[in-house]
């Protein structure tokens, strides 16, 4: 085994024009820099062609966008490489989807920062493949109360996919290579009136992970959907919406997973297996359509026949025949219970009879299991078919709209994916 990890700032400038800020409301325009946002990235060779996986503090990158950085990859590297590229989500980053900008018939998309994210990733993930030198890997997993109490749910079922997943990368000379970490939550601790650019809470894991393990700190998000975030969660002394909250969090996530991996032990990998499967999924969404023909997304995400192209995709690090960590890349924003199960029949659904979908961690047969979110794609949430909602009565006969289906493709895209990532894990 061999592995590398390299970073590359993708922090924008704010003097070369306006940035819009994504996550929250149109036109809420950046003010300064906080901290700076990274792509992060780990390549892992295990047998000739190298893994690479990416964490990017940004909003989302489409398809589009991660087909551009595994081009540049391929073509400066002269060979192949399976590059993954996950954005963190963080909601305190430029718009680089376009639905933020200074009108909702606007894009905030500036296509010269975009380029450097594109750019810069793939100069992190280039570096990491030159960086390769022997190596073991330990993986982790743990997950105490505390974690839940970070992660706020305001839709029904309160379902988190909470439990940390590690793996710790270090050199055959002892020294510290990278370690990569797996939570679910959205980056939005600071909220929708913050103008300050940062990663939010992963700045506070790269810091301390950092610190506590030394090398590269790559965090990538899990199942964010339905609504996994920080701003409603109450931490006893600490102001909501402040720096101090997001430090605490990061700060904690970062020490529950060095703690872990304090125990863990190496574990053998002798190659790995990854898969990736182009699904078509109809776009019921109707402002997803307006908003392409309004040109917001700058010509991504085409609509073919009223459908979109999206990639799910399944990594396996294996010891021989036996897989020790998998990893399903999903291209959005996942609703918990699909990933650790829990999905709820409720009254006012729109498909109450729907089957419910699998839980994608629980068909998964290595002992480590991780879920990327907003993997090589984001296409918003991802919702059971059974708990979908565009239609009065609302779900529990709420009295008004519960919120997700306004950022969903539509029903039919969990199905779909979960379908195919149960194909993908298990084929052989
Ligand atoms: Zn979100």
């Amino acid at each position: 085994m061999r592995a590398g990890a390299a970073s590359r700032t993708v922090t924008p400038d704010l003097a070369k024009g306006p940035v819009f800020m994504a996550g929250f409301d149109n036109n809420r325009r950046a003010t300064a820099i906080h901290d700076d946002l990274f792509a992060r990235c780990l390549a892992l060779q295990p047998a000739e062609t190298p893994l690479v996986i990416c964490g990017v503090d940004s909003i989302g990158l489409f398809w589009d966008d991660v087909l551009r950085i595994r081009q540049t990859v391929k073509t400066k590297l002269g060979r192949n490489a399976d590059v993954i590229v996950a954005a963190l989500h963080d909601h305190q980053a430029p718009d680089t989807m376009g639905l933020w900008g200074p009108n909702a018939a606007t894009s905030g998309i500036n296509e010269d920062y975009t380029t450097l994210v594109i750019e810069r990733t793939a100069e992190a993930a280039l570096a990491a493949i030159e960086n390769l030198r022997p190596a073991s890997i330990a993986l982790a997993k743990t997950h105490p109360p505390e974690l839940d109490t970070f992660i706020h749910d305001n839709r029904p079922p309160d379902v988190h996919d909470a439990e940390l997943i590690l793996l710790a990368v270090t050199g055959a000379d002892g020294k510290p290579i990278a370690t990569l970490i797996n939570w679910a939550n959205h980056p939005e601790t600071l909220g929708s009136r913050n103008t300050q650019i940062t990663a939010d809470y992963p700045a506070a894991i790269y810091k301390r992970l950092e610190e506590r393990r030394g090398g590269v700190a790559v965090f990538v998000n899990g199942a964010v959907g339905g609504m996994q975030s920080p701003l409603g969660a109450k931490i006893a002394g600490i102001p909501d919406n402040s720096f101090e909250k997001a430090e605490r969090i990061g700060q904690r996530v970062a020490d529950i997973g060095s703690d872990a991996l304090e125990h863990a032990q190496p574990v053998n990998i002798t190659r790995y297996e990854f898969q990736e499967r182009v699904v078509r999924i109809p776009i019921a969404n109707k402002g997803f359509e307006q908003a392409a023909q309004a040109n917001i997304y700058h010509g991504r995400k085409p609509s073919v026949d009223g459908q979109t192209s999206v990639p799910v995709g399944l990594i396996r690090l294996l010891d021989g025949s036996k897989p020790m960590l998998e990893i399903a890349l999903v291209p959005g924003e996942l609703y918990p219970e699909l990933s650790v199960g829990g999905i709820q029949k409720y009254a006012g659904a729109d498909f109450p009879d729907a089957s419910q979908e699998p839980a994608i961690k629980s068909l998964m047969k290595a002992p480590y299991r991780m879920l990327f979110g907003l993997a090589n794609d984001e296409i918003g949430y991802i919702i059971p078919k059974s708990e979908w909602d565009n239609q009065p009565p609302w779900l529990q006969n709420a009295p008004k709209r519960w919120y997700g289906e306004q950022n969903s493709v539509g029903p039919e895209a969990a199905p779909i994916i979960t379908a195919t990532l149960k194909e993908l894990i298990e084929s052989k």
